[in-house]
């Protein structure tokens, strides 16, 4: 079974994917995460998220690999295991830069449809439903206002303790939406046969429920 779950950043995707993988016993995969080990790479470069022509002449010495270790992706660039290391607010905006890219995004397709083609899989995204998987089963779009989106990051990057504002977390969402959904390669739009799920008053637990009814309402589980 393949479920795609696309919709913009923040919208609660990666809570409601984990809790439905575990839910149905199938891999959650985080294609974010693809997108911010390149990010990270060109960083760590010391190249400008803007600098498309190196980003695509640094493809070639990126070696990136997903894995699935009890449930849990493990993604190592050059054999570096990622980890944390790409989940700060600014490597999210070299990813939603990087992610703009047409090579970039051809790099990381194989990787993405290749777990989908040997395991059953909810996978979360921006593309899923249109590009990575266009036969999935059971399309979901999540969206919720730049507010809701924005209150829920900021709440999860202060636990962690980075240093960021609700304003400041509020811009970045709104220019990785922009940015995310004017791109001519991938878009960040729902495919013609998703269910839209606006989850700004719903709470986790109201999500998980909302999407296994769609689910249900799609195929049998
Ligand atoms: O989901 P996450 O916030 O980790 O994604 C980081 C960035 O990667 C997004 O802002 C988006 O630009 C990009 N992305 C993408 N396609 C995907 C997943 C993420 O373009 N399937």
């Amino acid at each position: 079974m393949k479920i795609a779950l696309d919709g913009p950043s923040g919208a609660g995707k990666s809570t409601v994917a984990k809790a439905l993988a575990k839910e149905l016993g199938i891999i959650y995969v985080d294609t974010g995460a693809l997108y911010r080990t390149i990010g990270l790479y060109v960083k760590r470069k010391g190249l400008d998220k803007s600098d498309t022509e190196g980003v695509i002449s640094s493809l070639p010495e990126i070696s990136l690999n997903m894995e699935f270790k009890d449930g849990e992706q493990v993604i190592t660039l050059n054999g570096e295991r990622v980890g944390d290391n790409i989940r700060t607010g600014e490597i999210a905006m070299y990813a939603s830069a990087v992610s703009a890219i047409p090579q970039v995004r051809a790099f990381l397709l194989n990787t993405q449809r290749d777990i989908a083609a040997k395991n059953s899989v909810v996978m979360d995204g921006r593309d899923i439903g249109t590009v990575i998987l266009p036969d999935a089963e059971v399309k979901v779009f999540m969206v919720a206002s730049p507010e809701a989106r924005a209150r829920r990051r900021f709440l999860e990057l202060s636990a962690k303790g980075e240093n960021c504002t609700f304003e400041s977390v509020l811009a970045d969402i709104i220019e990785r939406d922009k940015n995310d959904s004017t791109r001519k390669t991938a878009p960040c739009v729902p495919a013609s046969d998703a269910v839209i799920f606006d989850n700004s008053d719903y709470d986790v637990e109201g999500s998980v429920k909302k999407v296994i009814e769609i689910i249900k309402s799609k195929v049998s589980i």
